[in-house]
């Protein structure tokens, strides 16, 4: 059969997606050579020398020549064919389990044409025989014609002509060998880089923009971070080209990203530019900060869903700042050069999209930049690099001086007296509950219970479920004149709270890793020494432990992924890498590399031909 015909079968596209149509396991036919350690398993020679039926079984008295004993053979509650199986006199090869009983027996053995193979095991596929297409398809020779690398191809060969020492290897492994996997987890990582290059496309952008970003940057009262000059400037390159951008920057919460939107704004100036915001509380402090730092010459609206807002006009401003409001409104966005969103993870897809359509014009695109405080971890990106870039700021502009710690039960006492001494140097406290409302199976304390008791025995304690209508009043009265706010993990992540000293995050263990992080990113903004408590009942829990040891935004992104590994997460707002069923985002970096380079290559023969010619 052709290779072609053979794929259509497998309604496979190329033969690299056949190769990932792999056995369920394999059958070892190889003849038994010795009795010595049973029970054991495979294929013996088999002389069968008389049957007896009883009511519930079928006896065998059998003979094996190769070891020149006898073999009793049972089948319980036997078929009428099951007689004819085993004609009297014949010499079958039988497949199964010899066992040490009074003599040796083998229960309900199977008759095997073929021995003295591996034969791989598929899982049935619409009624086709995927063994014999397979194993045609899949050659040295036809290997050797794909992009795979030469050291890939004789471990994929394995997988479906399996040899006596691939298969010792496979049963000890319970599982392909390492190496074999290695070159799935090429195969699988190289076609989903291939499907992503096909859904690139370029699109030109609306304005190749230049604006004044070193007078912006003197005018402010301090200096830009390194991971913020480096932002700028690689927004600064992607401004410049005449193809539309597509960049996501992820920083810690504190690293300063509302600086990097605003330098963003006076690039693309003299366009105009607009920024979408998860809510009216972050959308408010936006504008206010875009007040107090781009020069006056630059006119900034908010957007809210006010009726305000309702009587502006988008051709008043030049930066637009608003809630998700702004993509219910009819407004001509053509003359816009950039289009933003900031905690960009809190929208869904189609929100975060439809600005962008908006804003298109004749196909061309603005500049997209979407802001993010949760990172993905860095084979994540590399992944994904294709359809979108990726900037990492690294540092914060103030030393944040958190000290995380888990507290059970018997610490109470030890919190309480640590919030009144944080209280009385005038800093604020903020206590998350993971529950509304009591529960019946759930031991935590619920936020409705824990208001009780802090505004029995505190002054300034403000409550918010997250979902309340005047939430945000709530948010803006602590801010100014409140101690201690009780909340859910629905609280805020952006806004800016500078007496924030402590937040005490009840039943942690029940978060992400992400969240917690996010919690905790909330003190210490300006600089204030800041504490993170985590209250729990489970005790000896290591992903608390582990997080209470690390501050960095991108090693939390990589313990969450080795956490979620291990099915220890109960949440998670990210993308995993679920999709894969051996590449492994969490320790495949090499390979993604390796796929990158061979993805490159095979675009590019010429290159191909000098590396193999060095
Ligand atoms: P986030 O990345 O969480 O959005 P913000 O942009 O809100 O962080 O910045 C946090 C605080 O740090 C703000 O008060 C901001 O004015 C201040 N800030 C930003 N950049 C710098 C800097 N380079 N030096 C000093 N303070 C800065
Ligand atoms: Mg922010």
């Amino acid at each position: 059969m052709q290779s072609q015909e053979i794929l259509d079968k497998l309604k496979c596209k190329n033969l690299l997606e056949a190769i990932l149509l792999t056995p369920k396991g394999y059958n070892n036919t190889h003849l038994i050579e010795n009795l010595e350690h049973l029970p054991t398993f495979g294929v013996v020679q088999t002389q069968i020398l008389s049957t007896h039926r009883t009511p519930k079984t079928l006896q065998i008295s059998a003979f094996l020549p190769d070891f020149h004993t006898p073999l009793k053979i049972t089948i319980f509650y036997p078929k009428k064919f099951h007689t004819s199986l085993f004609p009297l006199n014949s010499t079958l090869y039988l497949q199964g389990k010899i066992q040490k009983g009074f003599e040796l027996e083998m229960i309900h053995p199977k008759v095997v044409k073929h021995f003295g193979e591996i034969i791989p095991i598929f899982e049935k596929k619409r009624g086709i025989d995927l063994l014999e297409l397979l194993q045609e398809l899949i050659t040295e020779e036809a290997l050797l014609s794909t992009p795979i690398p030469k050291e890939f191809i004789p471990h994929i060969l394995n997988i479906f002509h399996p040899t006596i020492g691939f298969y010792e290897e496979y049963m000890f492994y319970k599982n392909f060998p390492p190496n074999t996997l290695k070159a799935l987890k090429f195969v699988e990582i190289f076609l989903y880089l291939q499907s992503m290059q096909k859904k690139k496309r370029f699109f030109s952008s609306k304005f190749s923009c230049k604006g004044d970003l070193k007078g912006f940057i003197t005018s402010l009262p301090f200096a830009l971070t390194h991971g913020q000059n480096q932002a700028l400037q690689d927004i600064q390159n992607d401004f410049n080209s005449s193809s539309a951008s597509k960049r996501l920057i992820m920083g810690d919460v504190g690293s300063g990203k509302t600086i990097v939107i605003l330098g963003s704004v006076i690039l693309a100036y003299p366009h105009k530019s607009i920024l979408m915001a998860p809510t009216t509380i972050l959308a408010t402090q936006l504008y206010e900060e875009a007040l107090k730092f781009l020069p006056a010459y630059i006119k900034v609206g908010l957007f809210l869903g006010d009726s305000k807002s309702k009587k502006q006009n988008y051709e008043d401003f030049d930066f637009i700042i608003g809630t998700q409001a702004l993509i219910h409104r009819e407004e001509d966005l053509r003359d816009f050069a950039l289009v933003m969103s900031d905690e960009q993870h809190r929208f869904g897809t189609q929100q975060r999209y439809f600005l962008e359509k908006l804003a298109s014009n004749e196909g061309k695109k603005p500049h997209i930049l979407q802001f993010s405080a949760t990172p993905i971890p860095r084979t994540m990106a590399m992944l994904q690099s294709d359809l979108i870039s990726h900037t990492f700021i690294k540092d914060t502009p103030y030393k944040k001086d958190i000290t995380t710690s888990i507290l059970y039960k018997q610490d109470f006492p030890s919190l309480l007296a640590h919030i009144k001494q944080e209280i009385e140097q005038d800093h604020q406290v903020i206590i998350v509950y993971p529950l509304v409302e009591e529960s019946q199976n759930f031991s935590y304390t619920s936020l409705k219970k824990g208001e009780e008791y802090w505004r029995k025995h505190f002054e300034g304690v403000y409550c918010t479920n997250g979902g309340d209508k005047d939430k945000d009043k709530v948010l803006q009265e602590f801010k100014e004149r409140g101690k201690i706010l009780l909340a859910t993990t629905l609280i805020e992540v952006g806004i800016s709270l500078p007496r924030l000293s402590t937040i005490v995050i009840v039943g942690a263990e029940r978060m992400g890793l992400a969240t917690l992080h996010q919690l905790r990113g909330r003190v210490s903004r300006n600089g204030l020494k800041g504490y993170c408590f985590l209250f729990t009942y489970s005790d000896n829990n290591q992903r608390l432990k582990d997080f209470t040891q690390t501050k960095n935004g991108f090693e939390i992104a990589e313990l969450d992924l080795k956490y979620r590994k291990s099915g220890d997460l109960l949440e998670g707002d990210r993308q995993s890498g679920n999709e894969f069923r051996f590449f492994d985002v969490s320790e495949d970096e090499e390979i993604v590399k390796k796929a990158k380079e061979t993805l490159e290559l095979s675009k590019n023969p010429k290159k191909q031909v000098i590396i193999n010619s060095l």
